[in-house]
């Protein structure tokens, strides 16, 4: 398994429960999200409403489930948390839906994923709030009509491309996540250091956010091995030299970058003269598959400046070139 991956792994499934943050003042960063978010809820409330349906896109691990949770947490209703690939049948969403309390949050991960015939029964049920079930077969069959009480969806996905435009458009609130700076990361992870009651310098809070691609999951992952680290290795106490030491032994670089990085980097600015090189040429050189390069490695080195995409494909940037000690090839 892969330390430096967003997605969801079971070793951080124990955790994670225990690190969440349960209101908005306590979810640190995302500052024009929470902003936004503030007002639509105060004003929701002020009128006695159910939020506005509200999607959330951006990478794994950046906060989706954790600000859903939040959502319900300041609208002071329940969450039901489920996923496009749970609900398989029309049947299913609407045993869902039909059990839900007026202003209820109904969080769907990797909404992207519901199929067709589900997005149907879906659209009614968002603008309307009501399901039409079919009961029956052949000529006996009808349509009922089933009055829903007002609730909010909240759909979370990693690539709001993939969403349907009737889908979206359906969403009153689309709301972007982004990568996290150092500074809010470093705050997560002292502020989980306090959780899991373990002693922590600032300055190793910074290394271990600096190398955490962004993403507060990584981070809290980093944070358990470290500590582990510390645990064995020194007294307990997270210093600079045991963070150092404990990232240095996961392999991951100053930058959070990992031997898979390496290798895709390395490859382009060695290989293919830095490029342009195109994306299925730099999967059959590094033998991983085109849609796991552009969904899970590529964003990060994306976001730090270290490739840019170009209309004839990746290519390396001088920022790169410097991190692996390399001339940058003028011209
Ligand atoms: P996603 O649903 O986007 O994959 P999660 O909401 O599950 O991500 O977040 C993963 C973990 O990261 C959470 O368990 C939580 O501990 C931490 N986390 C995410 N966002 C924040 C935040 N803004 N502040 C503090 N911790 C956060």
């Amino acid at each position: 398994e892969r330390v430096l991956s967003g997605e969801l792994s079971n070793f951080d499934e124990r955790f994670e429960q225990s690190l969440r943050p349960q209101l908005l003042s306590q979810y640190i960063g995302q500052e024009k999200v929470k902003d936004n978010l503030g007002i639509f809820i105060e004003a929701a409330k002020g009128r006695n409403e159910s939020l506005d349906h509200v999607l959330l896109y951006g990478p794994p691990g950046l906060g989706k489930t954790t600000l859903a949770t939040v959502i319900a947490n300041e609208m002071e209703v329940n969450v039901r948390l489920t996923s496009g690939p749970a609900i398989e049948r029309p049947g299913d969403l609407a045993a869902v839906v039909s059990s839900l309390e007026p202003g209820d949050v109904l969080f769907i991960d990797e909404i992207h994923r519901l199929n067709r015939s589900i997005e149907e029964v879906l659209y009614p049920a968002m603008e309307d709030f009501c399901l039409d079930i079919v009961v029956g077969k052949g000529p006996s069959a009808r349509s009922i009509r089933l009055d829903l009480p007002p609730f909010t969806l909240i759909g979370a996905t990693t690539r709001a491309g993939s969403l349907s435009a009737p889908l979206r458009d359906r969403f009153g609130v689309p709301l972007r996540l982004e990568y996290y700076e150092v500074e809010p990361l470093k705050e997560i992870v002292i502020r989980n250091a306090g959780v899991f009651d373990v002693e922590i310098d600032e300055q190793a809070a910074v290394e271990i956010a600096r190398r955490s691609r962004g993403t507060p999951r990584i981070a809290n992952r980093l944070l358990r091995r470290v500590r582990d680290f510390a645990q064995v290795r020194g007294n307990g106490a997270i210093t600079l030299g045991i963070a150092k030491e404990a990232l240095e032994m996961l392999q991951v670089d100053s930058h959070g970058l990992d031997h898979i990085d390496h290798k895709l980097l390395l490859g382009m600015i060695e290989r293919f003269k830095g490029g342009p090189v195109g994306i299925d040429t730099i999967s059959a050189s590094i033998g991983e598959e085109s849609v796991t390069i552009e969904d899970v490695y590529e964003p990060y080195l994306l976001q730090i400046g270290f490739i840019q995409r170009t209309p004839r494909g990746r290519i390396a940037t001088p920022l790169a070139y410097e991190h692996f000690g390399y001339a940058f090839p003028e011209s």
